[in-house]
């Protein structure tokens, strides 16, 4: 089982948790339970405002405010840089769904192409490694100055469970490819403790992690990088943030240190101080998957995925033991319901409201593991919400009342009972491939 849960479907299971668990380009988990990410404009002008170094920039929604932002000298510049505003990472390197664009980061020196490209990406969806097939609706775009980069590297102020407390991450080698440095290369990139009193970083310690993970040797610069490093910090306590990712962290060729892309997330529990972050959350639940928003009011954790395997589980461990063992049979999963360890009946009905609304959704696998989860509960719930299920059904329902619970389940013939994990996952399988 351990090795299982290693797995790369696994892992991809993580990924798509985009919601409830941030990955950061370096594969790192963030904890993040709600809406409490940033986009990168609403990142940048955070940072903007607390002496940190981005380009300027404007934020468009559609065509006329995209040729509005470009007319006249207002917003004159050399090269622009046209950025798609999705929660996922990895837009460099992916690709639009309707019209096929490469990339969600495009570069022009044309006024012009700058409010077509802006135009192109609104109302498309932007696939990347870090959203599913379908990819994520792109309802507004940043049009910013673009700058040359003469070195991309990458920096990231984390709180760090073995460390206690908050680390400095920075590597010489930033840019898109930042996932492969920490496979390839993960000397190259640095771990740096900061000692936490609720004070700033020290300026000492900024300039050693200029010198040591980003190799600069010229003062001057350093002093820049460690300015910059310091500003970074003192947000990250302003805003009780839990994560703040500038990848690339770019020096241009009259070494200019700035920040040419953010990543910032907050730690929920401290939002009676950060009031300011429910407005944000407002502004960023419009897209948002309406499956998530939902499962959010009836306090259930929705990860949607591309297969044909509709998932109601209870905890993330036995959500990746189920996708291991689904892909094992020559499966995949369509979404994960997790309906944690204090589901009642309603909840349960709940889920399958949701699981049922997706119509990717061949076969549903019910898999819980029944400890603090009452099974009978469980099967109650099933039943009552046995309407809404119009594909076939195979249930697992293990620990807690198993007796009693699978005596309920007989009333309905149409359920599939299964014995164990294996022979559900079976099951479950072999029905998915043979609904059309
Ligand atoms: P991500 O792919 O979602 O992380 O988006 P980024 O904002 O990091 O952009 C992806 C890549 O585009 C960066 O790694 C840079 O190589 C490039 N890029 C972004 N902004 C600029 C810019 O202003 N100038 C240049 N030359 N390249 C840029
Ligand atoms: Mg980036």
């Amino acid at each position: 089982m351990a090795k299982r849960l290693l797995s790369s479907s696994s892992l991809n299971y993580c990924r798509t948790l985009l919601k409830s668990l941030q990955v950061t380009d370096t594969g790192r988990l963030v904890q993040c339970k709600r809406f409490l990410n940033l986009h990168e404009y609403q990142s940048k002008q955070l940072m903007l405002d607390n002496n940190i170094t981005v380009q300027k920039f404007r934020v468009v929604e559609n065509a006329d405010e995209a040729k509005n932002a470009l007319k006249g000298n207002a917003f004159t510049c050399n090269e622009y840089v046209i950025k798609a505003q999705v929660l996922a990472g990895g837009r460099g390197k992916g690709h639009f769904k309707q019209s096929g664009m490469k990339s969600g980061v495009q570069l022009t020196k044309d006024k012009e192409k700058a409010s077509e490209l802006a135009s192109k990406m609104l109302n498309d969806y932007l696939i990347t490694a870090q959203t599913t097939a379908d990819g994520v609706l792109v309802k507004k775009v940043m049009i910013a100055e673009a700058l040359d980069i003469k070195k991309e590297l990458y920096v990231a102020i984390l709180l760090d469970r073995s460390a206690g407390g908050p680390v400095v991450v920075a590597s010489p080698e930033g840019g898109v490819n930042i996932e492969d440095v920490a496979k390839t290369n993960p000397e190259a990139i640095f771990k740096f403790v900061i000692p936490f009193d609720n004070g700033d970083l020290d300026v000492v310690l900024a300039q050693e992690i200029a010198e040591k993970a980003f190799g600069f040797k010229d003062s001057a610069l350093i002093a820049k990088a460690a300015k910059e490093l310091c500003n970074l910090y003192k947000l990250f306590l302003r805003i009780d943030a839990t994560q703040i990712e500038i990848n690339p962290f770019g020096v241009t060729p009259d070494d200019q240190i700035v920040c040419f892309d953010a990543k910032i997330q907050f730690d929920e529990n401290a939002e009676f101080r950060q009031k300011w972050i429910t407005s944000i959350e407002k502004e960023n639940i419009e897209s948002a998957d309406p499956r998530e928003l939902l499962a959010k009011e009836y306090n259930l954790n929705f990860v949607p995925m591309d297969g044909s395997i509709g998932c109601l589980v209870n905890g993330a461990g036995l959500a990746m033991a189920t996708m291991d063992i689904i892909h094992h049979y020559g499966g995949s999963p369509a979404n994960f319901l997790d309906v944690g360890g204090g589901v009642n009946q309603t909840g349960v009905e709940n889920a399958f409201r949701l699981i049922t609304q997706d119509p990717k959704v061949k076969a549903i696998l019910v898999n819980i593991f029944g400890g603090i989860v009452n099974c009978e509960i469980v099967a109650r719930g099933l039943i009552a919400a046995i309407n809404l299920v119009n594909v076939p059904l195979v249930v697992r329902l293990e620990g807690t009342n198993q007796e009693s619970a699978r005596e309920l389940l007989k009333t309905i013939p149409s359920i599939i009972t299964a014995d164990d994990l294996d022979d559900a996952a079976k099951k479950v399988v072999r029905m998915a491939s043979t609904v059309k």
